[in-house]
């Protein structure tokens, strides 16, 4: 399997001579086994799943090349003689997800083994060839990011005042799903009038009025894979603020997606819409990144802040979202799901952005 293989190639002399996996989208990434407990451990020739009695059967069928553990009780009745047979002498862990109570059983473990072996924390070791998106992970991101622009182009013919935030976020879920979508990858935000300032706010019993910005952010998923996207609507007539507001954002955005390109820094797009942002006067109200990979995890690698070290790279799969959010009278986000496709930036969500507001 060639991810399997991508994460061989990383593992290299000097490094872990085995990689112990726990945390659940790695696991399914490399695995393919998509239950919600269990472990891998892969070694140069060897790849193995340990499962309890809920997951052996699926793991059979899931995880092909995988030899299936039945494994019951924690990591101290199996992973000590599993360890011991493959000759693993530093064992490679996921640093940034175990818990400090499963790192000290670990520990505890590597030093009583017969033979000990040694704990070698890793970080973003799969997370990095996650990144990288191949064909049937583009397919999957694809058809999640269909489904949600038409989910949207359906709900804002609907959209009208009066009705709830938590109403309006039960219809878009709805229609989410009706168009094919598995369960969301996250809690749809139906965000208006003063709380579209807050930028991850939960639908409330609001009632939405005519003359205010809401903020709709949702996703579908697919096969796994999510699609992240987010439209602003001004039911009625538009205010001349909300005008204001909405071309600094729209402008920022579609500069940004028009100079994005492979080889690019993640910091230098940040830093070019923040800045169009910031000479508009309204610097201070953006105070999030411009975007994220999305995949298996909504939020993944790459990151697009002003303090990202990563590359925008051909196939990476993540969003452009400026954003302004004005206390007391709500705000304005703006968020397409993209990848890069020889070389230069294409979008993957679709749906109408300022066409699609009443009035406008
Ligand atoms: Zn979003
Ligand atoms: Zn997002």
């Amino acid at each position: 399997m060639q991810r399997l293989q991508n994460l061989r190639n990383k593992l290299l002399p000097g490094g872990p001579d085995g990689l112990l996996v726990g945390s659940s989208p790695n696991r399914r990434y490399l695995s393919g086994f998509r239950g919600s407990a269990g472990w891998l451990l892969i070694t140069s020739s060897g790849a193995h799943l340990a499962v309890d009695f809920r997951y052996v059967e699926q793991a059979k069928q899931e995880a092909g090349g995988f030899e299936i553990l039945y494994i019951s009780g924690g990591l101290p009745a199996w992973l000590p003689g599993l360890v011991s047979r493959l000759g693993i002498n530093r064992l490679g862990i996921e640093a940034g997800h175990l818990s400090y109570d499963t790192y000290m059983e670990l520990a505890q473990l590597a030093k009583t083994a017969k033979p000990p072996f040694k704990l070698l924390p890793v970080k973003n070791l799969v997370e990095d060839l996650r990144m990288l998106k191949d064909k049937a992970e583009l397919a999957a991101i694809e058809k999640a990011c269909n489904i949600a622009d038409d989910a949207i182009v359906a709900l804002a013919g609907r959209l009208q005042a009066g009705v709830s935030e938590k109403q309006v976020a039960w219809e878009l879920e709805s229609l989410l799903r009706q168009k094919g979508s598995d369960t969301l990858p996250f809690e749809i935000i139906v965000a208006s009038g003063p709380n579209a300032a807050l930028p991850h706010a939960q639908p409330t019993g609001r009632l939405i009025c005519e003359g205010e910005t809401v903020i709709i952010d949702f996703g579908a998923r697919c096969g796994g894979y999510c699609s992240d996207m987010t439209r602003t609507f001004m039911l009625g007539e538009q205010t001349e603020k909300f005008n204001t507001v909405y071309n600094i954002v729209l402008g920022a955005q579609m500069t940004a997606l028009s100079i994005i390109e492979n080889g690019m820094q993640a910091r230098a797009a940040d830093a070019l819409a923040r800045g169009m942002i910031d000479r508009a006067g309204y610097g201070e109200f953006f105070g999030h990144g411009l975007g994220h990979g999305t995949g298996l995890e909504t939020h993944e690698a790459p990151r697009i802040g002003t303090l990202s070290d990563d590359i925008l790279q051909e196939d990476m799969v993540f969003t452009i979202e400026p954003g302004i959010y004005l206390p007391d009278w709500g705000g304005v986000r703006i968020e397409d799901t993209v990848t890069i496709t020889d070389g230069k930036l294409r979008t993957l969500t679709h749906a109408a952005k300022k066409s699609c507001i009443k009035g406008g």
